[in-house]
């Protein structure tokens, strides 16, 4: 019993000698508003170092640079109303709010007059603020024509109008476009040409595609039907034609002894057997269109 006495009394004098003991400090530095202050036994050392202000602004209170803390208001901002030109602006950080006025011109007097290829002008006061304002005038709108042919279309060929301004002069449009119909029709009759008879069958190459037109007697209609037809045509002369024809719906047909004008494409030779058995061979003609006369 005694003996456990002794070990606790031993103890209790270890334990507060090393309290006694100096302590080995763990300063944490100071800051604005705390020294520097020992962590383990709360020791302090010095001063603390006290706030760095800087000054309120229109948008911010006095803060401290340091630690953040802030102390009062915002000053809020110092505005001067808006002008004809300048936005509502803060006299004090130069902040803008809305937009300028704009010029109040109650009288405007055009000083040029706008037309479709420039812009006028107009000049007057400002009731607000009594500057002279001078302002753009848009340009006029162009004024259109009508189509104009600027190269003829042909059977085959588009051809190109235009749309101007009938007052300044500027191409306002430009389009291909091509003949329909009747104007084609004639397009083509005009861009035939009579050949002799002699010349194509002597050199019925030569010929192939060109654009012939020739007057005859349709003296036998060889066949016919809803793709292509087929006539012998002959000229004043005796001299006969092989003639192929797509008969456009609708156009009535043609018969023997009808006399014709013929414009189509030369399409070199045709070749048959005549009744008596005999090869004969004669010029032949696709027909485009066909004429009764
Ligand atoms: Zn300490
Ligand atoms: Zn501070
Ligand atoms: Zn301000
Ligand atoms: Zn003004
Ligand atoms: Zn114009």
């Amino acid at each position: 019993m005694k003996k456990k006495i002794s070990v606790l009394f031993v103890l209790i004098v270890l334990s507060l000698s090393l309290a006694a003991c100096a302590c080995k400090h763990e300063w944490v530095e100071a800051t604005c508003t705390e020294p520097k202050t020992c962590t383990k036994c709360g020791a302090t050392e010095g001063e603390a170092l006290g706030h760095e202000w800087v000054e309120a602004t229109c948008e911010t209170p006095k803060t401290c640079k340091i630690c953040g803390a802030s102390e009062g208001e915002a000053l809020g901002h110092k505005w001067i109303e808006a002008t004809c030109t300048e936005a509502k602006t803060c006299s004090v950080c130069g902040k803008t709010s809305g937009s300028p006025l704009g010029h109040e011109v109650k009288e405007w007097k055009e000083t040029k007059k706008a037309s479709c290829t420039e812009s006028g002008q107009r000049e007057g006061v400002c009731s607000r603020c009594g500057e002279t304002v001078i302002e753009e005038i848009e340009k006029l709108a162009h004024t259109e024509s009508d189509w104009k042919i600027t190269q003829k279309a042909s059977y085959d060929q588009a051809g190109e109008r235009q749309k101007t301004c009938t007052v300044c002069g500027e191409v306002l449009q430009t389009e291909s476009y091509e003949l329909e119909g009747e104007e084609k029709a004639n397009a083509f009759k005009n861009e035939c040409a009579g050949y002799s008879y002699k010349d194509i069958a002597r050199d019925p190459d030569q010929y192939k595609g060109n654009k012939i037109k020739f007057y005859g007697e349709i003296i036998q209609v060889c066949s016919e039907n809803k793709d292509l037809c087929s006539y012998r045509v002959m000229l004043s002369n005796y001299d006969v034609i092989y003639v192929t024809y797509k008969r456009p719906e609708g156009e009535g047909r043609l018969l023997e002894n009808d006399n014709v004008t013929v414009y189509g494409l030369c399409n070199g030779l045709y070749s048959y057997t005549s009744v008596q058995g005999a090869q004969i061979t004669i010029p032949l003609v696709d027909a485009k269109y066909i004429d009764i006369r």
